[in-house]
């Protein structure tokens, strides 16, 4: 505004509504009142007669947070698109209210009129576009943090999986291996293979389960918080076997829903477990509790490991924080965003040689009935 395109003695053209109309969408009435209270006694003080055409053609664009709603809908290229036809609308209509308003030949307001909505389209086009392709990289590096951490987290499991998956087949290897005898009487020859079939139904659960958790549906849903933290403690299951860890599970509160993505819960209840089993060094018990009231559902976890220094537990939750040698210290800022995201809370108590308890709370979910 300070260094306008002067049209005449009272009135000038500048950019002044782009920034008006990106605060108006993006961040609504908040930003729209603080840009008005800047734009209209500013112009107040350049003086001329335009702070009165500054004043109808402000309260008229004080529609534009209304339409935000609207506006959060609309992919990248319609928002651009919206707001390049809403800052066209607007030049033009300070470029006919000046022509009316003040005595400047047509013929003398073409070209700078011409040039004043193309820069002011263009301006807003152009920032528009900056925003959302800054949006579209957030949300890109977001999900390529999440799939690394799931990455690492199936590749560390697979060996554990891989071998309970053996254990099944050996079983079932030599149960045909005794029905090729044919001395074997006809009641224990359907005992072997009723055997051997739950030996393989189990090898197949522990397989859907894995390769499940490499779907990822992003739909925020009730969650069964029991029914997930038994998925958890079936995913964990071969690996804490493989690290003579016991996992020990103790429902208190059953049929208890919380809001969130099922893909996200699971991997945050499978990092904290699978780091309680690796503070595990040799031997011990993982803990698994759930409780709750009527509004909150609380969910805690405790190793009997090697427990962290609180200089440690101050550095959970920092990106690549790990005193492991193949750690990636991805896992807990993962914990800590899918909890915050799902508005709950996490308490962590640790003592060196005594173990972690990890505590997490989180609000009942508010769609399901059930629940209250
Ligand atoms: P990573 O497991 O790859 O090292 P995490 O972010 O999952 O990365 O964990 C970071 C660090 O936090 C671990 O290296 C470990 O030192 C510490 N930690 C996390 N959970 C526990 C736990 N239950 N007991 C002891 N130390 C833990
Ligand atoms: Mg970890």
């Amino acid at each position: 505004m300070s260094f306008p395109l002067p049209f005449s003695s009272e009135f000038i053209m500048d950019l002044r509504y782009i920034p008006f109309l990106l605060g108006a969408l993006y961040i609504g009435f908040p930003s729209a009142i603080v840009a008005m209270l800047t734009i209209i006694p500013y112009r107040y003080i350049i003086g001329g007669d335009g702070i009165y055409l500054t004043l109808v053609i402000s309260t008229l664009l004080f529609i534009i947070p209304f339409l935000k709603g609207y506006f959060f809908k609309l992919n990248s290229r319609k928002k651009i698109l919206f707001i390049s036809s809403i800052a066209f609308s607007e030049s033009l209509l300070t470029l006919i209210s000046i022509r009316i308003l003040d005595d400047v030949p047509t013929s003398h307001m073409i070209l700078p009129g011409a040039a004043y909505i193309l820069i002011t389209v263009l301006g807003a086009c152009l920032v528009t576009f900056l925003i959302e392709d800054m949006f579209h990289y957030k949300a890109l590096r977001e999900k390529i943090y999440l799939e690394t951490d799931k990455l690492s987290t199936i590749s560390q499991l697979s060996a554990s999986v891989s071998h309970e998956v053996r254990n099944p087949l050996t079983v079932t290897k030599g149960f045909l291996q005794l029905l090729y005898n044919d001395n074997v009487p006809e009641e224990k020859r359907k005992s072997y293979i009723d055997l051997a079939l739950s030996e393989l139904y189990r090898g197949e659960a522990i397989i859907t389960d894995f390769l499940s958790l490499t779907k990822s549906n992003q739909e925020t849903v009730p969650l069964d918080v029991v029914k997930e933290l038994n998925y958890v403690t079936n995913i964990i299951y071969p690996y804490a076997l493989m690290n003579k860890v016991d996992v020990q599970t103790s429902i208190e509160k059953e049929h208890v829903f919380v809001d969130g993505v099922a893909s996200y819960f699971r991997q945050c209840f499978i990092n904290i477990a699978k780091n309680g089993i690796e503070a595990i060094p040799n031997g011990g018990a993982l803990q698994l509790t759930v409780k709750g009231n009527n509004t909150h559902v609380f969910i805690i976890i405790k190793d009997s490991g090697i427990g962290m220094t609180p200089k440690e537990v101050e550095k959970l939750g920092t990106r690549y924080f790990t005193t492991k040698d193949k750690g990636t210290g991805l896992g807990t800022p993962l914990i800590f965003r899918i909890v915050q995201s799902m508005n709950g809370s996490i308490d962590i108590k640790s003592q060196p040689g005594d173990g972690t308890e990890f505590k997490v709370t989180f609000p009942v979910s508010s769609f399901h009935s059930e629940s209250a």
